[in-house]
């Protein structure tokens, strides 16, 4: 066996590898430091950084969210926010307790301007009439959750049904109706950023409403997401994280050897893309549902139980994308804070699948304005689905073609100038991450994320925990969110911590 080449600590203390040095990965390496019982403990993080889905880069004169956005719910139950505020990185509008008070149910407030495809606005009423209908909606999407029988299999076919039956009511004109269906296409595109998937189609009806909102109106690090990671990661002891240590295979119910441990029998052996190899007591994976669903085949070994596979395949895993474009001047008012693009020959009530490439753009959703910087005057625009994995594979001048096109139609100005510059996030095409966040698809529930967060061997006997796993995609009620993986981190470390404790009871020798 090729050793790690890194020295390990002295001790002998449990060794525990967090795989991935994500936000997940890194709460549970900061908690295990804290404990008691002291683990010698290894993050290998396959990247050069810290954060994984939580990226900030200094662009346009300032700090831009490749991925992470918003906390959503900042309030005291929300760990995020704690944690953000006790950095100190959070403003003092944020920390308002008027603020954390905002119940928004989760809903995307209305946008500043609405622009169509014929290059019009939309009034604000009609906007808002439509926002009104949609989210009631949705509302009524999360009460299935403990009924006997969901009306649809998905969050898609029931709101399309409840909507049919809304416009046989609607007493205006063609042109009118259209365009509120326009406006709703808009919205169920909105829905599919935030649930992270191609069509509210693949989104379940029944355990929808077992996503919880926590209160507080969603707010943005005024110096990145990102300083949040940086600051979990540089609370670690030198040597913890070790970068660009991408895991092979883990090999799990197995007596490994090591020269610098003689006698010593580990369970697990991690072996890394380099060559190099970890033994180990525990490992606590937090890599991506994204990356496990590509990798399956090889990244354990023994392979995962059958029902774990299962879990992992049914699970849905999509993709949202931002693309920032950089102008020279704003051709939007001031204090404009988001513009929607609504395509008015688009309807949520017919199934039209053109080509990608002649109509990927119209799945983006609109822009958000971001704080001006200087000369520096960006919109952040959201895309997701299968548009959103197109859009990956083309280049940067052929995005900014086409949404200047868009842009120029939508706001009747043929002569608007083209943004000086484009920035977006590739999360599809990222190898270590393979999509964005995780949902709970049409044939999957909330039992399947459990599953996914049980420990191995799942016979539970000996207390003997190998292989733990955390990340978004194992929160039950906070999956796709910043706090749910580090809730799901804190989870795993909790539960090593508790087995070291019961074992320092128990007459025997201590791991
Ligand atoms: C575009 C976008 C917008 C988002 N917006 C928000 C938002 O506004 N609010 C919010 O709460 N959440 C948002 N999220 C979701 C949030 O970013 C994630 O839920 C959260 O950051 C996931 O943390 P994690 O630790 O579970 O996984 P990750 O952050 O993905 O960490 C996993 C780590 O594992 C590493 N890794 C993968 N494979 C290997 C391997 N083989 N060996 C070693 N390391 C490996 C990866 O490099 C990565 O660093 C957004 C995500 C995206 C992509």
């Amino acid at each position: 066996m090729e050793s790690s080449g890194i020295r390990e600590a002295p001790g002998r203390g449990p060794r525990v590898l967090v795989v991935g040095g994500g936000i997940a990965g890194l709460g549970a390496a900061q908690r295990l430091c804290c404990c008691s019982a002291l683990p010698s403990l290894r993050v290998l993080e396959a990247t050069a950084r810290a954060g994984g889905r939580i990226r900030s880069e200094r662009s346009f004169g300032g700090v831009v969210e490749v991925g992470a956005h918003w906390i959503h719910g900042p309030s005291q139950s929300n760990p995020v926010f704690q944690l953000a505020a006790r950095y100190g990185l959070l403003g003092e509008k944020e920390l308002s307790e008027e603020n954390q008070l905002v119940e928004t149910g989760g809903h995307v407030g209305l946008p500043s301007v609405t622009y169509t495809s014929s290059g019009g606005s939309v009034s604000l009423e009609l906007v808002a009439e439509m926002s009104s209908l949609f989210y009631s909606l949705i509302d009524q999407t999360r009460e299935f959750l403990h009924s006997a029988e969901a009306p649809a299999p998905s969050v898609g076919e029931y709101l399309k049904k409840q909507i049919r039956e809304h416009v046989a009511s609607w007493a205006e004109g063609e042109g009118t109706k259209m365009l509120k269906l326009a406006i709703l296409n808009n919205l169920f595109n909105v829905e599919c950023c935030v649930s992270g998937t191609h069509s509210m189609d693949l989104v379940a009806l029944a355990p929808f409403g077992e996503y919880t909102v926590l209160p507080g109106l969603d707010c943005t690090f005024p110096g990145g997401y990102q300083g949040l990671t940086d600051r979990m990661a540089a609370s670690l002891p030198t040597d913890v994280m070790v970068f660009d240590k991408p895991v092979k295979t883990i090999r799990w119910n197995g007596s490994f050897q090591e020269a610098s441990a003689p006698g010593e029998a580990f369970p697990v052996l991690v072996e890394c893309e380099d060559g190099g190899c970890f033994p180990a007591h525990h490992v606590i994976v937090t890599v991506p549902l994204g990356f496990l669903k590509g990798h399956l085949d090889t990244f354990f070994e023994p392979p995962l139980p059958p029902e774990k596979v299962e879990a992992i395949r049914k699970i849905g895993f999509g993709t949202n994308n931002k693309i920032f474009l950089e102008f020279e001047e704003p051709f939007w008012e001031p204090g404009c804070e988001r513009i929607q693009v609504v395509w008015e020959d688009l309807s949520p009530l017919e199934d039209v699948a053109p080509e990608l490439q002649d109509a990927w753009f119209k799945k983006l959703i609109g822009f958000w304005v971001l704080p001006a910087s200087g000369a520096c005057h960006v919109l952040c625009g959201f895309i997701a689905g299968l548009e959103s994995e197109f859009m990956e594979t083309l280049s940067d001048e052929d995005v900014l073609l086409s949404l200047t096109q868009v842009l120029r139609r939508v706001t009747g100005n043929p002569r608007l100038p083209a943004p000086r510059s484009v920035l977006r996030s590739r999360w599809h095409s990222a190898p270590y991450t393979r999509g964005s966040y995780s949902y709970v698809a049409v044939g999957s529930s909330g039992d399947d994320l459990d599953l996914l967060a049980q420990p191995l061997p799942a016979d539970g006997k000996g207390a003997q925990l190998q292989v733990l796993f955390a990340g978004e995609a194992t929160h039950r009620t906070f999956y796709s969110t910043t706090h749910g993986a580090l809730l799901s981190g804190w989870r795993e470390a909790d539960r090593l911590i508790s087995l070291w404790d019961l074992q320092a009871q128990r007459p025997g020798p201590r791991l």
